[in-house]
């Protein structure tokens, strides 16, 4: 895996967005240069590879998939203890647009150790907060007896450090 790429895939059937007939399709959502990119091929039998990707806007099928079906499946963002709970709100408003109750909350399921993404998106909020100084990690959170570590903050945020800040998805 590159170095500057943290994400997951996963491939399922669904019809062609083309023609409608029966296709395998091969999803991912990734951070690449400090950015979230989601993708999804669909290899069609009539008309070939038909794709679909952006920056914003991930469908919610994918998402849905990624979490549920993905190699890594739901990630769990982990901060350390001693950083400061505004500097917390501010960097999930900034990268999240959340507004005030909605960065309350996701304060609230972070301190609980609650607050799941997919890899990418999670690999991009321990890069942003690496980015204000405030140490972050991303945990497997589907084996609840073992934490793998998948993305440790200096493997997920090398080479994202110049400029991930400012990047917006
Ligand atoms: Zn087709």
């Amino acid at each position: 895996m590159h170095g500057e790429v943290a994400g997951d895939q996963v491939r399922f059937r669904r019809p062609c967005p083309a023609c409608g007939a029966a296709a395998v399709a091969d999803g991912g959502q990734a951070l690449i240069g400090g950015r979230l990119e989601w993708s999804i091929e669909t290899d069609c039998p009539a008309c070939g590879p038909v794709l679909a990707c952006g920056r914003a806007g991930m469908p919610a099928e994918l998402r849905r998939r990624l979490l549920a079906e993905g190699a890594h499946g739901p990630v769990r963002l982990e901060l350390d203890g001693a950083v400061r709970p505004a500097v917390v709100m501010k960097v999930l408003r900034a990268e999240l647009a959340l507004d005030l109750a909605g960065a309350r909350a996701a304060l609230a399921e972070l301190r609980a150790g609650r607050y799941t993404g997919t890899l990418a998106e999670v690999a991009y909020l321990v890069a942003a907060f690496g980015a204000v100084g405030a140490g972050a990690r991303a945990v497997r959170a589907r084996d609840c007896g073992s934490r793998h570590g998948v993305g440790e903050r200096g493997a997920v945020a090398e080479g994202l450090s110049g400029g991930s800040g400012a990047d917006r998805p």
